[in-house]
């Protein structure tokens, strides 16, 4: 039984309220970041009104009340994503110093000249870069799995690709171009016949589908708040137990140690081991209300909406000739991305943004996949569980005579529609 309703969802965002160039916002950058609810801004505000002291140190009721905000967080992303063990959350900035991290540590201390790193075509530069600053270091080499046409990892390549020389395989659950689920069953399972650890980036997928690490069985998944209706500035890094257990400190400081002295330092026992310094704890305690605020809506309802949603704008999209796709058919979360014949990306997103259509266009942080594919870049539009059919039908509107050069009358008629 579906029990989600999309507009209730809605009313809970105060910017969806808001207008932009003088037009309702219809925000379709959801794969960039999320907007957020009330209860998250709430939280915020909450901790820094009633619990506002420093983490772990002190032994007054201010600390012992953020501490244990700070630490209720973990379990609850713990439970999110089912990991074993309390020890495995480790609060980071984001997807992209979750993957830093785990290079820097992970990779600085188990690579060696020759070992192999493989990614794939469709990653994000933060699952590229980190890496290539390690090989440059290590002496390891990257080696890159070509796609399908359907815009996933090709399963096809994957016994040539992985072997005995690969130490490790790190790609997205769901490219944030291409927007398709990538096989990882399978990438995991050779990968573990190799011996070679794994790293998911689930940055795109988290707020789109149900996460079970264990059930996934991969030895690092990691995300950000921001793109599933919590703050900026908090990330998660989920790390298997053992691996953790092994590798050295990433940053040196406060809170990660057990004993300093100048003849040497012993370092705290996990999870704290990987968090130097003050961490974001305002951050942490209104990811864990976005937390709670997404499980609560998670359900056969949640999905079937964005789902429907996904068909609907499919179904629009390619009743526009002039349209490109950049693989055809639907995607599995709701992100279009396409060229349009004979306009520039950034043209169109800017006509959009004039009419308060927030897109995206350019390479999307994908460099070497706009390359694989010969593009330049290309347009993106991303949806959420906020938005609806009618601001689906009011953008096709607005797309379509931008295209046509008819956006005249569109002032004539002022067409675009209130969200509703
Ligand atoms: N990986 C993917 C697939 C992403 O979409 C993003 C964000 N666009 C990132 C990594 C980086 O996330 P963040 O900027 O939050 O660190």
């Amino acid at each position: 039984m579906s029990c989600f309703d999309p507009l209730t969802f809605r009313r809970q965002f105060p910017l969806l309220q808001k207008n932009i160039n003088e037009n309702p916002l219809i925000y379709f950058d959801n794969g960039a970041t999320t907007q957020k609810p009330q209860s998250v801004l709430e939280a915020y505000q909450a901790y820094y009104s009633a619990a506002n002291a420093n983490v772990h140190r002190a032994s007054h009721v201010l600390s012992a009340r953020a501490t244990q905000a700070f630490e209720d967080a973990r379990e609850a992303v713990k439970s999110f994503i089912n990991a074993a063990s309390l020890k495995e959350i480790i609060w980071t900035k984001g997807t992209t110093e979750s993957i830093n991290l785990i290079a820097q540590s992970w990779g600085g201390s188990q690579l060696r000249a020759g070992d192999e790193i493989v990614l794939s075509y469709s990653e994000h530069h933060a699952n590229i870069v980190p890496w290539q600053l390690v090989a440059e270091k290590t002496g390891a080499v990257i080696k890159v799995l070509p796609l399908t046409d359907n815009g996933t990892l090709d399963e096809n390549k994957l016994d040539e690709m992985i072997t005995s020389r690969t130490r490790l395989v790190a790609c997205a659950h769901i490219s944030n171009v291409l927007g398709r689920i990538n096989p990882l069953e399978k990438i995991i399972a050779r990968a573990k016949a190799v011996g070679a650890v794994t790293l998911v980036d689930g940055a795109q997928a988290i707020a789109h589908v149900p996460v079970d690490v264990q059930a996934l069985d991969c030895d690092f998944y990691v995300f950000s708040a921001h793109k599933m209706f919590g703050p900026t500035g908090v990330g998660v890094l989920y790390g298997r137990l053992a691996l953790l257990a092994d590798m050295p400190p990433y940053q040196g400081g406060g809170e990660m140690i057990q004993k300093v002295s100048f003849a040497g330092t012993s370092f705290n026992e996990l999870p704290f081991k990987f968090e130097a310094g003050t961490p974001n704890i305002a951050g942490v305690v209104a990811f864990s209300e976005a937390v709670r605020f997404l499980q609560a809506q998670q359900g056969q309802g949640f999905y079937d909406y964005e789902q429907s949603l996904i068909r609907y704008m499919t179904e629009k999209l390619q009743n526009i000739p002039e349209i490109d796709f950049i693989v055809s058919g639907a995607p599995d979360i709701p992100v279009f991305s396409f060229t349009v014949k004979g306009h520039h990306n950034h043209d169109i997103a800017t006509a959009l943004d004039s009419r308060g259509i927030a897109v995206r266009s350019g390479h999307h942080c994908a460099m070497p996949l706009m390359e694989y594919l010969k593009l330049s870049g290309c347009l993106r539009l991303s949806l959420a569980p906020y938005n609806t059919f009618a601001e689906i039908d009011t953008v096709i509107g607005v797309l379509t005579a931008i295209i046509h050069g008819e956006e005249a009358e569109l002032d004539a008629d002022k067409t675009p529609a209130a969200p509703v």
